[in-house]
């Protein structure tokens, strides 16, 4: 199969990001002296939803808190800035005539703040007293319904799971009646499923107003938005926001590198997990093998068919949340037993769990030097340097940043001696970069025999670091099926039938994007059970 891959030609008199002069666009806001800044917003349009694409710490929230009229920007003096000074430094550009309905308190945005883990103290009450008290456009029945909210209006809003409380949050904010909404971070926690539910729910919920979606699953982004700025720079120094682009467009230029539009290079090298390749099925002795499980708690059940983890294989876990994927990887590790069926295979297990609590009082170094004593070269060359770990390393574990605290945690799971790795959800929080430097990292460790369990929910990553798929089905919250390991191709159209959806190839990069439900793509690709073009 020939792909064009017209947008990875760079021309040679491109300016690099590492060269960039920083009077690049209007400086907007300013951290302190030698703080943090950000030039250029992205422009919100009526009608449209827009996506925000760029790495962590390249000011994607703070413009976000701009457009929602939380942050004054100063335009980076130091004393401040008046709003008409603000609105004059956007004149003729999108973002002026927002800028002025701002300043004259002729806009209301509404605002989801990247944390939601934060929120739950704010309100009190059930989920469906709180969607009440927000509705102020009579849209919530359409936001439940939209966001598959229905099971959750009795809940109380400080028992939910983070998954759920993103959802919540998400509707929460659509019912409001604003001019603009602005989500930040919407698809974390979320399972695929839920992620093609909250992109698909966002332009019929805001009509004729306008969304900025800050995300990195580039399936949200892609599904969700009409139009994706690249936000670029120099993380925790400086960041700069594109001119718009389609959202098709923006996300191959910000994963090849290179913006035409501006003639900047953002990055060295393409991001490499476009296309998969082909891999032989290892044919290697199992690490561990388990008999048909059964795993029960008072309201959940789980079973299992038999299956291997073999050496030197990555088994990607796919399924939506609530289906026991988490028990299953503690049945594994031992950490709970079946109540039928058995594990064997004595293996010491590593496991990184789903939520990294930054709970250790002392610095990284400290945290390795006791987890995992001295370690040598072999840690120096396998986990040091790959996950980048040289800057943390006299920062105190309490006070890294989620995306930090996440490369930390799964670098200590792989840091351990063990005979096999279970990874449970280490893309969370990671930005795009994080993810390839993840996906490249895993491929190297498991070179070295130890097999790697990897549950996670971004399906681009997923798939390419899979070299076997055990799908998870049955009803969340109720009852888990996992079939036995199978081939990546068979799992990914297995998995994606449960959730609905096709992928086909950009042709220009070869990158999968969602069909939309019902095109012509979908309907073949349906009928010919080929949910995923790999
Ligand atoms: P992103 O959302 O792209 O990850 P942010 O807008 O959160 O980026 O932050 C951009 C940079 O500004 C980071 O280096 C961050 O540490 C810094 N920063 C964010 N908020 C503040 C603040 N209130 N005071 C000082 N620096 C901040
Ligand atoms: P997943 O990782 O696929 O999201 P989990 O294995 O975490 O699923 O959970 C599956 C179901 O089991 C959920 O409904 C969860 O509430 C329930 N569950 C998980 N652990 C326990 C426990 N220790 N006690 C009671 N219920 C639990
Ligand atoms: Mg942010
Ligand atoms: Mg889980």
């Amino acid at each position: 199969e020939e792909h064009r891959i017209v947008e990875h030609r760079i021309p040679n008199d491109a300016i690099k990001i590492v060269r960039l002069p920083a009077e690049r666009g209007r400086l907007v806001h300013q951290y302190g002296q030698n703080g943090f800044r950000l030039y250029g917003l992205p422009t919100p349009v009526e009608g449209r939803v827009v996506g925000l694409l760029g790495p962590n710490g390249v000011g994607k929230s703070t413009a976000l808190r701009v457009l929602a009229g939380l942050l004054k920007p100063n335009l980076g003096a130091s004393d401040g800035a008046e709003w008409d000074a603000i609105v004059r430094a956007f004149r003729g550009t999108g973002v002026q005539r927002y800028l002025e309905d701002l300043r004259d308190g002729d806009l209301r945005a509404a605002y989801k703040p990247q944390r939601v883990d934060r929120l739950p103290g704010r309100y009190e009450g059930t989920v469906g007293d709180l969607l009440e008290a927000r509705d102020e456009r009579g849209s919530r029945a359409t936001a439940v319904e939209r966001l598959e909210l229905g099971g959750l209006l009795g809940r109380r809003t400080d028992e939910l799971s983070g998954g759920e409380l993103q959802r919540v949050a998400i509707a929460a904010t659509l019912v409001a009646d604003a001019d603009a909404y602005l989500l930040d971070e919407p698809s974390s926690y979320l399972d695929v499923g839920q992620r093609l539910t909250v992109a698909r729910a966002l332009s019929p919920l805001a009509g004729a107003r306008r969304v900025l979606v800050v995300d990195h699953d580039l399936v949200t982004l892609d599904v969700a938005c009409d139009d994706v700025d690249v936000v670029y720079g120099d993380p925790g120094g400086f960041g700069v926001v594109s001119r718009p682009l389609s959202a098709r467009r923006g996300i191959n230029q910000f994963l090849t590198g290179y913006l035409r539009s501006e003639n900047v290079r953002i990055r060295e090298d393409a991001v490499d997990f476009l296309r998969r390749p082909g891999r032989r099925v290892s044919d290697e002795e199992p690490v561990v093998e388990f008999s048909p499980l059964a795993a029960s708690f008072p309201s959940f059940s789980l079973r299992t068919e038999a299956g291997a983890v073999r050496r030197g294989e990555v088994l990607g876990i796919f399924g939506r949340n609530g289906l026991g994927k988490t028990t299953f990887a503690k049945l594994l590790a031992g950490a709970i037993e079946p109540d039928d069926g058995e594990v064997a295979g004595d293996v010491r297990v590593s496991y990184k769990p789903q939520h990294v609590e930054p709970s250790y009082d002392g610095t990284i170094r400290e945290l390795f030097e006791e987890a995992v004593g001295d370690r040598g070269r072999a840690f120096e060359t396998g986990v040091r340097r790959p996950f980048d770990l040289e800057p943390l390393l006299d920062r105190d574990v309490g006070r890294l940043s989620g995306g930090e605290l996440q490369r930390v945690g799964v670098a200590l799971a792989l840091a351990r001696r063990a005979d096999m790795y279970l990874l449970d959800e280490p893309s969370a929080y990671l930005d795009v970069d994080g993810r390839t430097s993840l996906a490249t990292h895993l491929r190297a460790f498991v070179e070295e025999g130890a097999p790697c369990l990897v549950i996670d929910h971004d399906l681009l990553l997923l798939h390419y670091v899979s070299d076997r798929a055990m799908v998870f089905e049955g009803t969340p919250g109720e009852r888990g099926i996992a079939r036995s390991p199978e081939s990546v191709r068979r799992g990914t159209n297995r998995f994606l039938k449960t959730v609905d959806v096709t992928f086909r190839r950009d042709p220009n990069t070869g990158r999968p994007r969602a069909n939309d439900p019902g095109s012509r793509k979908d309907r073949e690709q349906k009928r010919s059970g080929d949910y995923y073009v790999a």
